[in-house]
């Protein structure tokens, strides 16, 4: 796959030249809204607000071709499902959609970024696979400036070969880029179920050498679709992951003593992971809270 080094320089100096103009000039006021499609970064609602409490979407469309993916679903799935990439129809150009991000994250505050930007981040993507060569330029463009303000990025991808890629060089060689960037895989252990992504075992190789590099790491195990296969990825990726998120796929039946057993061998794991079971689980459990479960069972305020 070809990652476009040129692009991304390019759009890297868009976005210094975006951040410049508005620590000089920024007086527009802007609102964050919960509506994603007129603006770059919004507030998700639902169970995308148990992933960020802020987003940023660009792009729309994906060739991940996951059979569960939420964009194939629903009445928007015409819109959100394409298997072919384009830029959001807001956005005139990639360099529009930088000037449009960044007078978001200033939103007029006094040439300084929006404080709760900076205390919960901004998570890519929601619409998108970040990390695929036709949308890794432009995210990585933006994080590279945005990590520099003090604003926490994170990105969840099932592509792997941006790893190899010169942006990516680029991004990590960043000062603030392990304080600042988070990096996560989404592992369901079924490759049959997204043919068009990287092979779970290459996002697993992928998450142990982002932590060698000292960055964040976390995953998305979800949708659990076989407990016992999302037990032993959990377990085979205990050393290197930071965060695990867990949860179920929406609108499918699981069965509550299964469910149950699935959270009771999460909670004997000896290395005592840190985990954040989604509402989708935490509904089976009989209101038990997350903490009964061990101190290493967290909260969606420790993680956003
Ligand atoms: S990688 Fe994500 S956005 Fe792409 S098809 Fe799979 S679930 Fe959908």
């Amino acid at each position: 796959m070809i990652y476009d080094k040129v692009k991304y320089f390019l759009l890297k100096n868009a976005a210094k030249i975006a951040v410049l103009a508005h620590k000089t000039f920024d007086a527009l006021k802007t609102r964050i809204k919960s509506c994603s499609s007129k603006y770059a970064i919004y507030q998700p609602a639902g169970a995308a607000g148990e992933y960020a409490k802020y987003a940023c979407n660009f792009f729309l469309g994906c060739y991940g071709m996951c059979k569960y993916c939420y964009n194939k679903q629903g009445p928007r799935a015409g819109l959100l499902g394409k298997s072919i990439i384009t830029l959001k129809a807001c956005f005139k150009s990639e360099e529009h959609a930088i000037e449009v991000f960044f007078t978001e994250l200033f939103g007029g505050n006094g040439g300084t970024v929006r404080p709760e930007l900076q205390k919960h981040g901004i998570f890519f993507t929601f619409t998108t696979d970040p990390c695929l060569p036709e949308t890794f330029p432009l995210h990585a463009a933006v994080a590279a400036e945005a990590i520099k303000l003090g604003v926490p990025i994170k990105f969840l991808t099932k592509f792997t070969g941006w790893l190899d890629s010169e942006i990516w060089q680029d991004l990590k060689s960043i000062p603030e880029a392990q304080e600042y960037l988070s990096i996560g895989f989404t592992l369901t252990g079924r490759d049959d179920l997204e043919p068009g992504a990287s092979s779970n075992k290459a996002r697993i190789e992928g998450l142990r050498k982002v932590h060698d590099d000292g960055f964040k790491t976390f995953t998305s195990i979800e949708p659990v679709k076989d407990p016992a296969l999302s037990l032993s990825i959990i377990k085979e990726c205990v050393g290197f992951v930071d965060l695990f998120k867990v949860g179920l796929e929406s609108h499918k039946h699981y069965d509550k003593a299964v469910v149950t057993q699935f959270v009771n061998d999460l909670a004997a794991i000896p290395e005592k992971p840190t985990i954040y079971l989604k509402d989708s689980i935490m509904e089976h459990l009989d209101g038990r809270t997350r903490e009964s479960y061990g101190d290493n069972f967290v909260n969606a305020d420790s993680i956003s």
